[in-house]
C-alpha cells in the first residue's frame, strides 16, 4: 500500500462521517469550510510522540483516538464547538495510517467532527492533529477571567489515567476490571465537551486539566493574576482509584500527575446551583476543590485555620531530570 493509496482509503472512511458544513474535504490541495455566521474562528493543534505521549505498544487506533480528543478537549476548555480536524501522521511505514484514522474518526463521529484533511509522511512515529471550529463572537472562555471570591471547579474524576499509565509501567497492581477501566483512561479520553459549552456565560475562567491539576490551575492564577485556596482532599475520585490506591497521599500524587483532560472552572459563588444544575443536564459529576483569592500563589488548607504555600506543579516537557526533582519550578504567582 503507497501514501496515495492509503489516502484514497482514509478519504473513502471520512466521506461517510462528512457534514455539512465541510464545501470541499480531502482530495483536494486544501479543503474549504462554511464557519456558521456570527461565530469566530477557533483552532487548536496537539501533538503525541511515541514513547513520550503513550507508551509503547499502545494500540494504534488509541492512539488515534487520542490525539483527537486531547484537541476536543482545548475546545472543551474553550466553550468552543469543535467542527473540523487535519491530521499530520509520520509512520516508519504506511501500514498503521488506516488504524490511527479508524480511531480518530471513532473519536470524531461521537463529538461530530469531520476529518477534512491532513498529512501522510514516512519517518518517527508521530501525530498531530488541528482541530477547527467556533464560538460565538466574544464568547469563548479563556484562562484569563477568573474572579476573587470564586469558586473552583473541577469536572469528572482525577488520577485515572495516571493510574492506567502506573498499570501499563508496572507501578501499581489493580483487579484486571480497574486496570482496563485506568488504561481505557490514559488511552480513550472523553473530554466533557458539552458541559465545557453549556459553562459559557458563566465560567469566569477555564482551563482542560491535562499537565495535572494543580499545574493547570496555575495556569489559571497566572493568567488571571489572582491566587486560590484549595482543600486537596477535595480532589474527585472514583471508587476504582480508592479501592486500587486506599492511601490517600499515594492517590493524591496520581491525582495531580495529569494526563485527565477533564475540565477546572470557576464561577461566582451564586451561580453554584447553576452549575450543578448543567452538570447533571450533561450527566458530569462536578466538585468544588477551592476558592480564587486575591492573595497571590497556590495555597492549601492544612487543618483548623492553618494554610500551607504549595507550588503548581505538573508535567513539563522541557523542564530536566523527573517530575519528582522540579516540585519548585512551576511557582503559581
Ligand atoms: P498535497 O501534496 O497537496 O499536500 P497530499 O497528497 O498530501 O497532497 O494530500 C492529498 C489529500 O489527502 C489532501 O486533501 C490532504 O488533506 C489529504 N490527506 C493526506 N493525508 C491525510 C491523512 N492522514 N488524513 C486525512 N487526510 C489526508
Ligand atoms: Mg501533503
Amino acid at each position: 500500500m503507497n501514501e496515495f493509496s492509503t489516502i484514497a482509503r482514509i478519504a473513502a472512511l471520512a466521506e461517510r462521517s462528512a457534514l455539512a458544513d465541510v464545501a470541499l474535504g480531502i482530495g483536494d490541495d486544501a479543503a474549504i469550510l462554511d464557519l456558521p455566521r456570527g461565530e469566530q474562528l477557533v483552532a487548536a493543534v496537539d501533538t503525541l510522540v511515541a514513547g513520550v505521549h503513550f507508551p509503547p505498544g499502545t494500540a494504534l487506533d488509541a492512539v488515534g483516538w487520542k490525539a483527537l480528543a486531547v484537541n476536543v478537549s482545548d475546545f472543551a476548555a474553550m466553550g468552543a464547538q469543535p467542527r473540523w480536524a487535519l491530521s499530520s501522521l509520520t509512520l516508519p511505514n504506511p501500514e498503521g495510517a488506516l488504524a490511527i484514522t479508524r480511531g480518530l474518526l471513532a473519536c470524531s463521529k461521537w463529538h461530530g467532527i469531520t476529518l477534512v484533511g491532513g498529512d501522510t509522511t514516512r519517518g518517527p512515529f508521530s501525530i498531530s492533529v488541528t482541530l477547527l471550529g467556533g464560538a460565538p463572537r466574544g464568547r469563548a472562555v479563556t484562562r484569563a477571567g477568573a474572579r476573587a471570591g470564586d469558586d473552583i471547579w473541577v469536572a469528572g474524576t482525577l488520577g485515572e489515567a495516571a493510574a492506567g499509565l502506573a498499570c501499563v509501567e508496572q507501578r501499581l497492581e489493580a483487579s484486571p476490571s480497574d486496570r482496563a477501566r485506568f488504561v481505557r483512561a490514559l488511552d480513550k479520553p472523553s473530554p466533557p465537551l458539552a458541559l465545557g459549552i453549556e459553562l459559557r456565560g458563566i465560567a469566569h475562567a477555564m482551563i482542560d486539566v491535562s499537565d495535572g491539576v494543580l499545574a493547570d490551575l496555575g495556569h489559571v492564577l497566572r493568567a488571571s493574576a489572582l491566587g486560590a485556596l484549595i482543600d486537596l482532599s477535595l480532589l474527585p475520585a472514583s471508587s476504582a482509584l480508592r479501592r486500587a490506591v486506599p492511601d490517600p497521599v499515594a492517590r493524591e500524587a496520581l491525582q495531580c500527575a495529569g494526563d485527565d483532560y477533564t475540565l477546572l472552572f470557576t464561577a461566582s459563588k451564586r451561580n453554584a446551583p447553576r452549575v450543578a444544575r448543567i452538570a447533571a443536564q450533561c450527566d458530569v459529576r462536578v466538585t468544588r476543590i477551592g476558592v480564587i483569592q486575591a492573595r497571590r500563589g497556590l495555597w492549601r488548607e492544612a487543618g483548623g485555620a492553618k494554610t500551607i504555600r504549595i507550588p503548581a506543579t505538573g508535567y513539563d516537557h522541557f523542564a530536566k531530570g523527573p517530575p519528582r526533582n522540579r516540585r519548585r519550578e512551576q511557582q503559581a504567582d
